[in-house]
């Protein structure tokens, strides 16, 4: 806003002359004086009234409507005094100076009062007829305890002002000194003009009451005074009010409209993201062909390195050489969203600057639009990274199963075609140790031993090694089994070596039915069982067998007091060819646990071990219960 004078030549020139004439009337009859005086004070009061009753609709705020409101009052409560003053007696009145004393007191009680509680009303609704109605309650009541002689006396003839008076004057000036506080700590709300005239006025008006405070005869000098100070400040009340109110009526508006723009624009430039303001450039055929730059925000020039002073009023195609020939329409797609007013969310790659970025569009006005962006580039790299790492993963997985199958069959055809030249070599190595036992010299008979031993321990290793590729390919043949019938079928099998060992073997309770392929867990059963005697030291070996659910699960428990196994190996036993003894000490191929691993995965379960080496171990698998 332009500084401007707070009231201009016209303004003092005006004054000056009300003044003069006021002067000159006080020379020559003070009561003609105290008449105009008072008179021209009622007349801005009602002004005052009724311009801010006929704003009313378009002031922003109540303040005014309320001073507007009170001024009324005032203005009457004012002629009531001036018309019952000593001398004029236009009202019938006592025939003294109390009466008008009297109606002056509750006069500026009435004014200091609504100045001091007028600022609550900037914002609160107010009703104006209802504020009327108790404006008039109470000064209909104050009027009546003067004419009922309720009211305290306020002057003694021959005695002057009495204490009631004085003091009175003491707390409405006290009650001015609020208001002034009160205006203080409203002063944002004005615009810096009103607020002066306003303080100016309270000031005034506190002046004038300590000049009326000192007067001893109605007619003498500080009451002179005291009027001219009164009617100066009802007429900056009226200049802040009135005038000011009438032509600026929308000046709290855009007061309000200018902080809040302040506000805007401070988020604007603090904003985190960047920011632009552009109006859309049209073709002949209101077609958008380019995008000119109205205003950037800080974090704009920080994200893309570019100064605001360099490209406002310079198009998008300028500023981003090569933005048209994008994948993503920009001018198109953005353009639109200034034309159909249609909000749009994207998350865009911006060639220009190598960077992605989420961008938001909105469309204040036709033809303008804002873009609000975000640089997501690390997110989208790592969303890429991801993409790619799975798609790699896919890649893996596949060639895995792949090299799994080829492996499989070369397993197969392997251990299928070994099988026969082993047999071969098998059986001429038999005959020829029972042919020849004893009629070659020792060594030969050694030798062939080995060879023997040698080809049965292929035979089983083939054996195991094709049982183990037949595994991993074909159909589970799955039905529903007792495990109990399982286990005895596995016992049956093992029966030599159990007897052989002495071992006891414990199934408590019964054991569940499962679905399963029945050949595979005779394999996994049979497995567990013969490896729990296999490894076993014992003169009696022992081994329970139990089964407990567990999360729709049946867990199976396969339990030993043999040799046990250390917890550093754990891990590895159910890996292929992995054994933790030499084979002079325990046979085996290292192919039993593969197995049973390989039969409870397919079979949708576990398989896992807890063992103390010394004490014995347990193998647990899990298997999904029946539904
Ligand atoms: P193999 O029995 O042919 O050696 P497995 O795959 O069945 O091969 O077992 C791998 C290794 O796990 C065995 O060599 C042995 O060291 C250990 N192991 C398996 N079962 C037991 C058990 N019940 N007690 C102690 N060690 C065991």
């Amino acid at each position: 806003m332009n500084r401007k004078s707070l009231l201009s030549a016209g303004n003092i020139l005006g004054l000056f002359l009300v003044l003069v004439v006021l002067y000159l009337s006080a020379l020559y009859n003070f009561l003609l004086f105290h008449t105009l005086a008072e008179f021209f004070s009622i007349t801005v009061a009602f002004a005052i009234f009724i311009i801010a009753w006929n704003t009313r609709q378009i002031q922003n705020n109540r303040y005014f409507l309320f001073l507007g409101i009170a001024y009324l009052f005032v203005g009457f409560l004012d002629l009531a005094h001036t018309g019952t003053y000593k001398g004029l007696m236009v009202f019938p009145a006592a025939q003294d100076a109390d009466t008008p004393t009297q109606l002056w007191i509750i006069a500026r009680y009435t004014e200091s009062l609504s100045l001091l509680i007028a600022p609550l009303f900037f914002h609160r609704k107010i009703r104006p007829f209802l504020t009327i109605a108790l404006y008039a309650l109470i000064t209909g009541g104050l009027l009546w305890t003067v004419y009922a002689d309720v009211f305290p006396v306020c002057f003694v003839e021959g005695e002057g002002l009495t204490p009631f008076k004085k003091i009175s004057e003491y707390i409405i000036c006290a009650i001015l000194i609020g208001a002034f506080f009160m205006l203080q700590a409203n002063r944002t709300r004005f615009s810096p003009h009103i607020f002066t005239l306003l303080t100016a006025s309270i000031v005034l008006t506190i002046f004038s009451e300590l000049a009326f405070t000192f007067y001893v005869g109605v007619y003498d000098l500080s009451n002179v005074g005291g009027h001219f100070l009164k009617f100066i400040s009802f007429y900056l009340i009226y200049k802040a009010l009135v005038e000011t109110g009438l032509k600026e009526p929308y000046a709290f508006l855009f007061k309000e409209m200018a902080d809040s723009e302040k506000k805007y624009r401070k988020l604007f430039a603090n904003m985190l993201n960047g920011c632009a303001y552009h109006k859309v450039v049209l073709d002949d055929n209101n077609f958008p062909v380019d995008h000119l730059f109205l205003d950037v925000n800080d974090a704009f020039e920080k994200m893309l390195g570019l100064r605001k002073k360099d490209i406002i009023g310079k198009n998008v195609t300028e500023v981003f050489l090569g933005i048209e020939n994008s994948d993503f329409d920009f001018i198109g797609e953005f353009g639109k969203v200034a034309l159909t007013g249609e909000t749009l969310h994207t998350e865009q790659y911006f060639a220009v600057m190598e960077r992605w970025y989420s961008f938001s569009v909105y469309s204040p006005e036709k033809e303008y639009f804002a873009v609000v962006f975000e640089d997501i580039t690390d997110r989208k790299q790592a969303e890429l990274d991801r993409e790619n790492y799975l798609e790699k993963v896919d890649s893996l997985m596949a060639e895995l199963e792949r090299s799994n199958q080829d492996l499989q069959q070369f397993a197969n055809i392997v251990s299928h075609d070994l099988r026969e030249p082993l047999r071969t070599v098998g059986s001429f190595v038999q005959l020829l140790g029972r042919r020849y036992q004893g009629k070659l010299d020792e060594k030969a008979d050694t030798y062939i031993n080995f060879i023997v031993d040698g080809t049965a321990r292929m035979h089983t290793l083939l054996n195991d090694l094709l049982a183990f590729a037949r595994l991993g390919g074909g159909q589970l043949r799955k039905e529903p089994l007792e495990l109990g019938s399982v286990l005895n079928k596995v016992l049956m099998n093992l029966s030599d070596s159990i007897d052989k060992k002495q071992a006891e073997i414990i199934c408590a309770e019964p054991l569940p039915s499962v679905i399963a392929d029945e050949t595979q867990m005779i394999q996994l059963l049979q497995n567990l069982i013969a490896n729990a005697l296999k490894f076993n030291g014992r003169d009696r070996p022992s081994v329970s067998i139990s089964a407990a659910s567990e999360d729709k699960k049946w867990v199976v428990c396969v339990k030993d007091n043999g040799i046990g196994i250390n917890p550093k190996d754990i891990d590895r036993i159910f890996l292929i060819f992995q054994r933790l003894h030499p084979r002079g000490q325990y046979e085996g191929t290292g192919l039993g646990l593969a197995q049973c691993k390989k039969i409870v995965e397919r079979h949708g379960g576990k398989i896992w071990v807890e063992s103390t080496p010394g004490q014995g171990s347990s193998f647990y698998f899990s298997i999904p219960e029946p539904m």
